[in-house]
C-alpha cells in the first residue's frame, strides 16, 4: 500500500550562517545561493545552545542572534517577491537546562523552531553526538554508543515534552560520523515513541539532505521516514547548509529515494 504524502522541495528550511563560528558565508550569500538554485523560500536556523560546557564554542551569543534578525529583517525586505525568508532557530536540548532554553527561545519572534540534540554531559563536560571530533567520539565510545544513542532518543522524547517546536532535526544523527555504529531494536522502539509523539503535538519530520554527503541517504533513513509517512507525520526538507554552495544540496535526489522507499517493500 502507498501512502500519500507532499513535501515541497522549492523550501530549504535549515540554513546556518558564519554567525555560528563553524559555517561560512554572511547570511546574503545563502540568500543569492538560494535564488540560484531556484528556491522559493529559505529558513535561515541558526543553532541556539544554552548551558553547554565546550572548549570550542559552535552557536550563537545574545548579540550575535541580535544581528542575526537585524540582517534578516533587511534581507526580507531587499529580496520580497523574489525569495521568501524564514528567521528560525535549531534548538539543542540539554535536560540540564531546560527552563533556561524555554526563557532564551521565548525572547525572540522565530518562524520556525526546528528541535535538536547535539551534546551529551560527562562529568561536567559536553560531547557532539553529530559531529566529527575523534576526541569527543572517543570519549563517548568509553561510555559505550548504544548507551549514548538510547540517551540521545530518550532525550528528544522528553524533550517533546518541554520545548515546543515545529520539527524535529536530524533524527537519526548521533554518531553519524562512526560508520560501524548502528541502531539496535531498542533504539527503533524509541524512535517508535518519539514519532509518535511528533504525531500527537503535530512536530514535523525534517528530511535532512546532508546525510546524502555523510551515508548517501538522508536523516533520518528511509526505514524511519517511511515509519513517520505511514503515520502521516509532515515532511520538510532541510540541506543543513553550513556553506552557500550547500543550500538546497542533494534535492534533487529526494524524488527518487521516496520512491524507492514505496517500491523496495
Ligand atoms: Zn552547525
Ligand atoms: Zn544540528
Amino acid at each position: 500500500m502507498s501512502h500519500p504524502f507532499s513535501v515541497d522541495l522549492a523550501i530549504d528550511g535549515h540554513i546556518h550562517t558564519r554567525l555560528c563560528r563553524h559555517a561560512e558565508g554572511a547570511m546574503e550569500d545563502y540568500v543569492k545561493a538560494a535564488l540560484d538554485a531556484g528556491l522559493r523560500k529559505i529558513i535561515f536556523l541558526e543553532h541556539l545552545e544554552v548551558d553547554i560546557h565546550s572548549r570550542r564554542q559552535s552557536w550563537l551569543d545574545p548579540d550575535d542572534f541580535a544581528e542575526y534578525f537585524r540582517q534578516g529583517r533587511r534581507l526580507q525586505k531587499k529580496y520580497r517577491g523574489r525569495l521568501k525568508i524564514g528567521i528560525g532557530v535549531e534548538a539543542g536540548y540539554n535536560p540540564q537546562a531546560i527552563e533556561d532554553l524555554q526563557h532564551t527561545l521565548a525572547r525572540y519572534p522565530w518562524d520556525t523552531i526546528g528541535l535538536s540534540y547535539h551534546f551529551y554531559p560527562m562529568a561536567g563536560m559536553h560531547y557532539t553526538m553529530v559531529g566529527r571530533n575523534r576526541e569527543h567520539i572517543s570519549a563517548l565510545q568509553a561510555r559505550g554508543l548504544d548507551r549514548v544513542a538510547e540517551d540521545y532518543f530518550r532525550g528528544l522524547i522528553q524533550a517533546l515534552d518541554h520545548i515546543t517546536c515545529d520539527k524535529i532535526c536530524h533524527l537519526d544523527a548521533v554518531m553519524r560520523h562512526v560508520p560501524a555504529f548502528q541502531l539496535n531494536g531498542h533504539h527503533l522502539d524509541l524512535i517508535d515513541t518519539l514519532l509518535e509523539r511528533m504525531r500527537t503535538k503535530g512536530v514535523a519530520l525534517e528530511v535532512n539532505t546532508a546525510g546524502f554527503a555523510i551515508r548517501g541517504q538522508p536523516h533520518p533513513c528511509s526505514q524511519i521516514t517511511k515509519r513517520a509517512i505511514q503515520l502521516a507525520i509532515p515532511l520538510v526538507v532541510g540541506s543543513d547548509a553550513h556553506h552557500p554552495a550547500q543550500v538546497g544540496r542533494f534535492f534533487e535526489r529526494l524524488p527518487h529515494w521516496f520512491q524507492s522507499m514505496f517500491s523496495r517493500s
